[in-house]
């Protein structure tokens, strides 16, 4: 079981935000995310975009505000279950909660802050007949670990970014890397597509285009996939591989979380914006783009708004008879959880002598 003060349901700009604020208050926080990597929409959807409206940041890629929220929380110490999905939330006799996900790892927390988004990112699966018996056994909609396809024969499909660049970073890893995609165009950033385009001039990448792979077969694992290639003659091919990593891009849904008891108005979780963010349930948060009140606008700083506040909410929860004085980070500076500590120079009182 893992235990903490605030387990955050989204890793993205908002959840990563709250570890900040939280940490200020001495509490902790743990994420669970779908996504292998922390970042949510800024990392999964535009890493490469510049951001114009973050405060003090005249431009910021979206992927460079990831790193930096990730290097402001690391005082913090959060922890993190990646890949799994917020699948369960029981409210336990002295209102504490515990979190389960779909793989089963529990998280036990004071207080629930949900931070999902437009919902769970869930990959957009080919339909292909019996393709679910193979999943987890050569079949992977995402990539979590390069390093478990070292020298393995992968068979990717797709046309946009992930595609093309999990095949240029896997040439270098697996012992054959087959790249299939139902177009001869590819949707994605200019250098990738050259890049796939050098790699296929040397060998290192298979290229079947305009195809699709529309079976899988194998005994206990993927042994093989036969692609259709869609030119006139409408020709099959039988493929050798150990993985089959389809990766048709993501379609967010607020999935299990809908059915915990909140109240929800238009996919949105509606949470009191007078006073914390806090839902019907006390003790469960909604912050960032998953919730919604008059006025909601779903941009990044106002996620950030809406964490800053909760946090005093579980503070407040948590600690019913302290009186919590504002201390501004200039003055009080940052006591990390690992020892560290950040402070402002400290004004120097000396006479200067005549
Ligand atoms: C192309 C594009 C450009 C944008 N440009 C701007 C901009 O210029 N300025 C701006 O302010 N905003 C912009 N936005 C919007 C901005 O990205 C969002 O407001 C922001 O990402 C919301 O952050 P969040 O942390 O609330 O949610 P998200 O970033 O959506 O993160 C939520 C995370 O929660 C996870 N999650 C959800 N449910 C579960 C569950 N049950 N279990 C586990 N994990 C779960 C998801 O996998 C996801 O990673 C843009 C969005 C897009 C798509």
């Amino acid at each position: 079981m893992i235990e903490t003060d605030i387990l955050i349901i989204g890793a993205g700009p908002t959840g990563l935000f709250t570890v900040f604020e939280a940490g200020l208050l001495k509490l902790k926080c743990h994420l669970i995310d779908a996504l292998p990597q922390p970042g949510g929409q800024c990392s999964e959807l535009y890493p490469k975009k510049p951001i114009y409206d973050i405060p003090g940041f005249p431009e910021v890629l979206a992927g460079d505000l990831v790193d930096n929220l990730m290097e402001q929380i690391k005082p913090f110490q959060p922890g993190f279950t990646l890949g799994e999905r917020a699948e369960d939330i029981d409210k336990l006799e002295d209102g504490t909660f515990i979190v389960t996900t779909n793989k089963g790892t529990k998280h036990h927390a004071n207080a629930v802050a949900i931070a999902g988004g437009l919902g769970s990112f869930e990959p957009r699966k080919p339909q292909i007949v019996g393709i679910e018996n193979y999943e987890d056994r050569g079949v992977a909609y995402m990539i979590k670990d390069p390093e478990a396809y070292r020298d393995k024969k992968v068979v990717i499909a797709g046309g946009g970014d992930s595609a093309l660049d999990w095949s240029i970073f896997l040439a270098n890893v697996a012992q054959e890397v087959t790249l299939v995609h139902r177009r001869e165009e590819f949707r994605g950033a200019l250098d990738s597509v050259e890049k796939v385009q050098e790699l296929v001039t040397q060998n290192k990448i298979n290229l079947i285009t305009p195809a699709e792979v529309t079976d899988v077969k194998g005994t206990d694992k993927v042994e093989s996939v036969t692609i259709t290639i869609h030119d006139e003659a409408k020709r099959f091919q039988e493929i050798e591989c150990d993985a089959f990593v389809p990766l048709f891009g993501l379609s967010p849904k607020l999935g299990p979380i809908a059915n915990w008891g909140l109240e929800i108005e238009k996919n949105a979780i509606k949470v009191d914006n007078t006073l914390d963010y806090q839902t019907n349930i006390p003790g469960i948060y909604a912050i960032g783009d998953v919730n919604t009140y008059p006025g909601k606008l779903k941009l990044i700083l106002c996620g950030f708004h809406e964490a800053t506040l909760m946090c005093q909410s579980v503070y407040q929860r948590m600690n019913p008879n302290k009186k919590y004085v504002l201390k501004y980070t200039t003055v009080g500076g940052i006591d990390g959880f690992d020892g560290s500590r950040k402070e402002a120079e400290k004004a120097v009182i000396k006479k200067i002598g005549s």
